[in-house]
This record gives C-alpha cells, structure tokens and sequence, in this order.
C-alpha cells in the first residue's frame, strides 16, 4: 500500500542503499558496493517522486524510462507489474540500476535534486531483482515465431538487447562471441564492484529462457567467417565495441610496470571470477595478460574517465600501497562520474588534477620509477567546447610509482571481414550507420546492422543497450517485408 503524502521529499531525505564499509573495501572485498533496498526503503525512496507532470528524468534517461509510473507501482507494491513496465523500454533494467552515472542523466535532471534527488538506479535495481527473485519472467505467450533467424556479433549489452528485442519479435537471435562468456564489458571491464557477476549470469538465463542462442568462444573473422553468418541468417548486427587502445606516445610506455588499464582489468576479472586466467586474451593484447602483484606498490593511474576510477579501485583492493590518479584538467572537467570519484576518495585514493603526463621514467633495470608530470591550467576552449589544459612551464616534477596504468581511453575500427563486405567507418574508426535512405543503424549492406560502442564510440551502457534496442526494431521492419 502507497505511504506517499505530499511533501515526503522534504520529511524524508534521499537515501541510497547501505555500503560495504570502506575497512572492508580497502581489505580486499570485490562484492558490490551497494546494498539492496528492502521494500519498505524503496517504497519510502519511490514515494518521494513529486510525479511533477514534465518528468526531465525519463527524457534524459537514454531508454527513455517510464519512471513516474514505475515508481508509483512500487509504492503500490506492483513489483512484477513495474518489471514488466521497466523491461518495455530497457532490456537490461537491473544492469543500468547498477552502473548508469545516475547523477548525469535521470537523477541528474530530477526536479528534486535540489532537496536531494530521487534514488531512481537503486529503485530500478530493487524492482528487477525483486521480480526475477519471486518468478517473474519475460511474457513470451503471445509471441508468434517467423522462422527468420539473426546473428549478433557481440554479446556486450548492445548486443544483448538486440537478442531480447528480436526474440520479443518471434526472431531466433544466435549470439555470438569470442568470450567465453556473456556480458562484453559487463564481464570483462566493468568490475564486480560495481556489478556482481551473477546479475550477469542470471540475465543469461532469462535470455536463454526467451529462446536466445549463444555461440562463446567463437571469434568472427577468425573461427567463422561473416560470409557464412550471412549465408545461414536473415540479417546480422554488429556490437562489437570499442577496443582500440588509446596510446599517449609516451617514451617509457613499453616499460616493466607500465600497464594499460583494460588488460588489467580483464584479468583482474578472470582472476576475481574465479574463471580461467588464461582463457582467450583481449585481440591485439596476448603478450601483456600477466598481472603484476599490487600488494605493497605504488600505483599510479593515469586518466579520469570511468575506466581510471575503476583501476584506482582495482589497486586498492589488490593491496596496493599508495594510490594516486593523475588527470590534466581540474575536477570539475574529469569525465569520471563524481559518485565513483567521491566512493574512490573514501577508499584512500589521492587524485592530482591538472597533471599531464611527459614520460615514464625507468630504474637501473628497466623497471618504471615514477612518471614525470607537469601543471597544467585550463585554456582556451576546443571545437568541443571543452578547455585545452595547457602546460604550465617550469613546473615539472617526479611522481614516483612501482606501477603505472594507462587509462586514456578507447575508440572502435571497422575490421577487415567487415570492410570486405562493403561497410564503411568514418576517420575516428566508428562504423557508419543509419543515415539518408538507411533504416537506423543500418549500414552500407543492406542486411548488416550495428549499435554500441561501435558505432557511437567509446560511450555508456545504457547507450549501447538503447542502440541495440533501436537496431533491431529495424531488423524487424526489413525482415517484416
Ligand atoms: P562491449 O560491451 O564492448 O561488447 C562487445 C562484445 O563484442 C565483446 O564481448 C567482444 O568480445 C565481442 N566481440 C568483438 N569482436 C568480436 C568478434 N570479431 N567476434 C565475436 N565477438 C566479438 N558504462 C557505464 O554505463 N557505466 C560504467 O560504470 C562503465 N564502466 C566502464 C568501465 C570500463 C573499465 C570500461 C572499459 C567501460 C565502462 N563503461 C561503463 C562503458 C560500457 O561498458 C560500454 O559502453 C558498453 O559495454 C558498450 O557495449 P557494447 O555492447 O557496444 O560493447
Ligand atoms: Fe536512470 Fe539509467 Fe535507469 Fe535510465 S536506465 S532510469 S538513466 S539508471
């Protein structure tokens, strides 16, 4: 039953479910950092939606989110109910609850935020686990087979949600990917503390339920070719990611300790999952898999975005000694979410902003020493609009570290197999889709498709899920004629 009275966003503040107390954190514990709500908290959190008519949070929510109306089920205690309204527009609800920067886009633009805005991530996360714990299940009844099939490359959340929807739409969708398991970078970058493994494997399970077919450890272009997924289904989408490393050209990069942040990442993954250390390596990345032991180092971590904070909190749980991120503009600039960066401060972290990096140094062996930064102060904006940082001379100093990881960033290439057959990227390596005389996310061959990382770059998941969503609307269109 509804507790909701007016103005309860004033008696009762926002909370967000409990912590992992940080002794436990900074000891070791990879479990997810945030609790669950227990109904009566979610009812109370759901109760204070103001339901003020003009709901910015749903239109900045990237899925576009009914969460006036889902909220106002749970108050109601429709949790199945508000399961089934959530997975209307999202397909992987509990995922985003957990990992969307909450602040810059729903909750960022709730009309409350002033008085502290509403916990919509942890209410969503509170819906869906909920749901799936006491039964619920995708209503497949009346679903009405086409005997087409589709092959998506890519079991990332791009690729994911493609599968849900053309499953939804009586299409088999057979996943593949060169991962030995699902999830992209759900699995295999994002880390358990923000995300715990199982969410991932049950989201299998709800998937194979519907009828989705996964194909692991199967590389396209290398086990299989794209000529024999065209050949054996009616369409195929590409969600393939973003994996091509950003390299900052820094002299002392190749040196022993220097490490770039997703390998790192991967493994760390592997290792923490308990899976097979050794399974397939990151393309591109087979020489560099060994993690080194952070026990009593000094890490330095170089870059501000998302990837950087969860490297920062990686070293703190592997024991690290000391660790310091190093980012060249100032913190209201860093692209990391400030959730993440206020949770890493609290775990002992030490941010230096307006840093740049000019070289890794090396000791007697070859091994790195520290990294020699410069001050930087913000400058002039670019064609983005964002402010250069531009070096302060004179003011270069020694930041000494045991070990460095590079967290500049990543961008997507169109791979050969994909070229061949007539798809075009653009400069900065996105593929090309959609467009003039195209269906959304339709590319240059007519029956290939492609949504994520991509073709948008190196983005968010809730992005990737909306453009695996969109895509297979289109998938269906074509198949429908
Ligand atoms: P991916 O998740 O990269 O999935 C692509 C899949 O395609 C992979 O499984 C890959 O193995 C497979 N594949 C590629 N080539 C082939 C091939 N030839 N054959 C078969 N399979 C292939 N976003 C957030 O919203 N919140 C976060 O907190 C967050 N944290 C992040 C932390 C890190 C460290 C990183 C790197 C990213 C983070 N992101 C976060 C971004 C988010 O993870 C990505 O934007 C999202 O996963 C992109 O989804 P995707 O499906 O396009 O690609
Ligand atoms: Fe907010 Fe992400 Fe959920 Fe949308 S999907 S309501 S942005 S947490």
């Amino acid at each position: 039953m509804s507790r909701k009275h007016a103005f309860q966003f004033l008696d009762l503040p926002r909370t967000m479910p409990q912590r992992i107390p940080v002794e436990l954190r900074t000891s070791g514990d990879w479990g997810e950092l945030y609790g669950k709500f227990g109904k009566e908290d979610a009812q109370y959190q759901a109760g204070r939606c103001l339901d003020c008519g003009n709901p910015y949070c749903s239109w900045k929510c990237p899925v576009h989110n009914a969460i006036p109306q889902w909220l106002q089920l749970v108050q109601e205690n429709r949790i199945h109910e508000a399961a089934t309204l959530c997975h209307s527009t999202n397909p992987l609800p509990e995922v985003c609850g957990r990992v969307c920067p909450q602040d810059r886009l729903c909750e960022g633009s709730c009309t409350l935020e002033e008085f502290g805005a509403v916990t919509i991530g942890a209410v969503e996360k509170y819906i869906v686990d909920t749901a799936l714990a006491t039964g619920w299940r995708p209503d497949m009844t009346a679903v009405q087979p086409t005997g087409h099939t589709v092959a998506v490359i890519g079991a990332g959340p791009a690729g994911l949600a493609c599968a849900d929807r053309l499953a939804h739409a009586g299409i088999t969708a057979v996943v593949y990917d060169r991962y030995e398991q699902v999830g992209g970078l759900l699995q295999f970058g994002i880390p358990s503390f923000k995300l715990d493994k199982d969410v991932i494997r049950r989201r299998r399970d709800v998937l194979e339920g519907m009828g989705v077919q996964f194909r692991l450890g199967v590389e396209i272009g290398r086990d299989i070719s794209l000529q024999q997924l065209l050949d054996t289904h009616d369409a195929v989408f590409v969600g393939t990611g973003a994996y091509r490393y950003t390299d900052g050209g820094l002299d002392g990069q190749d040196l022993k300790g220097v490490l770039p942040a997703l390998p790192f990442l991967v493994q760390n993954s592997r290792i923490v999952g308990g899976d097979d250390p050794q399974g397939r390596p990151i393309a591109g990345w087979e020489d560099q898999i060994a993690l080194p032991d952070l026990n009593g180092k000094r890490v330095v971590v170089l870059g501000g975005g998302d990837t950087g904070m969860d490297c920062v909190r990686s070293a703190v749980r592997l024991g690290a000694a000391k660790v310091t991120c190093a980012y060249r503009r100032d913190e209201a600039n860093m692209p990391g979410s400030a959730r993440e960066v206020a949770n890493a401060r609290e775990e002992g972290v030490r941010f230096l902003f307006n840093r740049q990096p000019l070289s890794i140094e090396a000791g007697a062996d070859d091994e790195v020493i520290g990294v020699t930064v410069i001050e930087t102060r913000l400058g002039e904006p670019d064609a983005n609009g964002r402010q250069n940082a531009v070096q302060i001379e004179g003011s270069e100093s020694l930041l000494e570290a045991d070990v460095v990881i590079i967290a500049f960033g990543f961008s997507p290439s169109v791979p050969s197999w994909l070229a061949e057959h007539g798809v075009e990227g653009q400069a900065n390596g996105r593929i090309l889709a959609g467009g003039k005389g195209k269906l959304p996310f339709q590319t240059a061959h007519p029956r290939l498709f492609a949504g994520g990382d991509a073709v948008r770059g190196a983005d968010l998941v809730v992005t990737a899920v909306a453009e695996g969503r969109d895509a297979a609307a289109s998938i269906v269109r074509l198949l429908a004629h």
